[in-house]
């Protein structure tokens, strides 16, 4: 995976191209130059993905961060944050292969989602209402509600088929496209290099054949152009 920034991929330095949620959130530990990188250290990294991902509003991120920023609780939280998205990357992976989701992954997340709701309101557009979840966001603790109920949706609701491993690296996404034969987390990050990395395999490979060719084929000497001793 490349440093490139792309605008609709990432946001303030995370990754938004899994098309739902709780795999956007997977994704904020990839791998760069071999190694992993951790998005969320802290907390004010976790506020700052909340935020990125549309999930808080800024005076909410100010509000939360004035509270609670270098507290042990949201130290706290951060890493029960990084536990519960390492365990949720396994489970992951096993369901993407075509496992089943464990009974105490289901009690794990029915009790988070109990501890930490969403809610429903409606809102008016126009003429019409719709309905739309939100959360309550006032202890660090609540930050739960919308991963916990995000990876409960994409258990219960998501074809498994489309959501996948990137070819290339360690992201995760949900195959939205048409013909479902998405392979990358994006062209621009992993699809090109893939491009690129079949191209210069190829051309190596012209360049070994045609060099072999030169061999065979017996040179002329090179004419004497050094000047007399
Ligand atoms: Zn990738």
């Amino acid at each position: 995976m490349r440093n490139t920034e792309h605008k609709s991929n990432r946001r303030n330095g995370f990754f938004f191209l899994g098309n739902q949620l709780a795999l956007d959130f997977l994704n904020t530990l990839p791998v760069q130059d071999g190694r992993q990188l951790e998005l969320l250290p802290d907390f004010g990294a976790l506020l700052g993905w909340f935020e990125a991902a549309g999930l808080l509003q800024s005076r909410e991120v100010a509000a939360l961060r004035q509270k609670w920023d270098g507290s042990k609780r949201a130290q706290q939280t951060t890493a029960a944050m990084r536990q519960l998205r390492e365990k949720l990357r396994e489970r992951v992976v096993a369901w993407e292969n075509g496992g089943s989701v464990r009974r105490s992954t289901l009690r794990e997340l029915n009790r988070v989602m109990a501890a930490h709701p969403m809610r429903t309101r409606l809102k008016a557009e126009g003429k019409s209402l719709s309905t739309e979840l939100w959360f309550e966001a006032r202890e660090p603790e609540d930050l739960f509600a919308p991963l916990a109920h995000s990876a409960a949706a994409l258990f219960a609701a998501t074809d498994r088929n489309c959501v996948r491993k990137c070819a290339q690296c360690v992201l995760h996404f949900q195959d939205t496209s048409k013909k479902g034969t998405r392979r990358w987390c994006s062209m621009r990050l992993c699809g090109n290099q893939l491009k690129v990395a079949a191209y210069a395999a190829r051309r190596r490979q012209e360049r070994a054949a045609s060099q072999s060719y030169l061999i065979t084929k017996k040179s002329p000497m090179p004419s004497a152009s050094m000047p007399a001793q």
